[in-house]
């Protein structure tokens, strides 16, 4: 699974709109250093771009299955092509159909970790609560 150059830049946009660009890291070989030092419990800087690049990959996998851990496939361009434009009942409206557009899905999956980042920076005391 790999994020595409596309995605990629919105992700980077999207922390950039929300005031935390200063908290990534500077650069890859940090971001993956920090990662590391993450997984052995050990302190690190909280990396709001790190962190949304997780939970996309966490919802591919959750949403795709395991295949598509060991694949170079963008978990938000699929996303786009098997959840766009496909009708689901309208949970107000059972009897309804809603469909989202493409442009909704890449929101989704975009601004949606960048908003659970902010909320995280937020309560870290990292930004200011109020923007
Ligand atoms: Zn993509």
């Amino acid at each position: 699974m790999k994020i595409c150059k596309k995605h990629w830049a919105m992700l980077i946009a999207a922390v950039k709109e929300r005031g935390m660009w200063h908290l990534v890291a500077a650069d890859g070989q940090t971001a993956m250093e920090n990662t590391i030092a993450e997984l052995n419990n050990e302190e690190a800087p909280y990396d709001p771009l790190m962190a949304c690049n997780w939970m996309v990959f966490h919802r591919g996998i959750s949403d795709g299955g395991l295949y598509f851990a060991a694949s170079d496939l963008c978990p938000i361009c699929e996303a786009m092509i098997h959840t766009a434009n496909v009708e689901f009942p309208n949970p107000d409206h059972p009897d309804q159909k809603d469909v989202y557009t493409e442009a909704q899905v890449e929101s989704f999956w975009t601004n949606g970790p960048a908003d659970a980042a902010l909320q995280v920076c937020q309560e870290k005391g990292l930004v200011p609560s109020k923007q």
